[in-house]
């Protein structure tokens, strides 16, 4: 079972709803309301789990006041982060402004970023470094796409990633760092991997956080599973021992479905 509450080490599960380039203001405050409601619906369904929805840019704020007016028990992040604080980098977004949106979690490194936007490995660990500058934390996102997989080097590749993106973390920033293994071909394609994948990748995470910094911080650390996520397939990912959460695409856009995944606990306990 996934990350019990009476573990030694507290991995909260967290369950992270990236809504991409989708629900402008006014229909995010819809969703994120409906999300609420079949959350609280639920409520006595699913144990202690972290809910968070990463909005566009342009919808945080509206996110922020509902969560803010309504009490809601979610949490918000930002999809991306300038490696900046301030200045002349237009379009960019300081991590400043998503902290003061009420963000605690932020996007790094997804494969969309690294691929649309030909975002290297280095730009990344600085985005990961600016996100501690301003108190959030960083869902570093790591994964293969296809050929690397059937190549089989697909471990080597994502350890890779991780280890480019942890780099000059302090052992406090990384045992408080997210990492979201999300395998390329599996995103947004209807392609699951399978739990025993989800499990090897995590599991060889782990390892690499704790030969990288120390156990106790692989023990701490939260590691997600993300690529086609769905209500159906959730409950048995979460139950691999390394995976302490998932990180949802299009399921996310759904608020049932959502927060059917956030209640995986009632479907592995019945
Ligand atoms: C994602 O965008 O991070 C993702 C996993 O998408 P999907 O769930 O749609 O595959």
């Amino acid at each position: 079972m996934s990350t019990p509450a009476n573990s030694a080490y507290d991995r909260t599960p967290l369950i992270a709803g990236n809504w991409k380039m989708n629900m402008d203001h006014v229909q995010g405050s819809s969703l994120l309301q409906h999300l609420a409601e079949a959350l609280s619906e639920a409520k006595h369904n699913y144990g202690r789990v972290e809910v968070a929805v990463f909005p566009p840019f342009t919808t945080l704020s509206a996110v922020q006041t509902l969560i803010q007016d309504d009490g809601l028990d979610l949490v918000s992040g930002g999809q991306d982060l300038s490696p900046f604080d301030s200045g002349a980098y237009t379009g960019d977004i300081s991590g400043q402004f998503l902290a003061k949106l009420g963000c605690k979690y932020v996007l790094v490194g997804h494969s969309e970023r690294r691929t649309i936007h030909g975002e290297t490995d280095e730009t990344l660990n600085a985005k990961v470094h600016a996100a501690y500058r301003h108190a959030l934390t960083p869902v570093l996102c790591v994964g293969e796409g296809l050929d690397i997989r059937q190549a089989g080097t697909h471990v080597q590749h994502t350890l890779a990633q991780l280890r480019a993106g942890v780099d000059r973390l302090s052992t406090q920033q990384a045992a408080e760092l997210v990492v979201a293994y999300e395998p390329v071909w599996a995103i947004g394609t209807g392609e699951v991997a399978g739990p025993e994948d989800a499990q090897e990748m995590c599991g060889a995470i782990r390892t690499e956080l704790a030969s990288l910094f120390d156990a106790d911080v692989a023990a701490r650390t939260r590691l997600l599973y993300g690529g086609s996520v769905k209500a159906g397939n959730a409950p048995a990912i979460l139950n691999e021992t390394d995976v302490d959460g998932v990180l949802v695409g299009g399921a996310s856009l759904d608020a049932a479905e959502f927060a059917n995944i956030a209640g995986f606990e009632r479907q592995l306990a019945g």
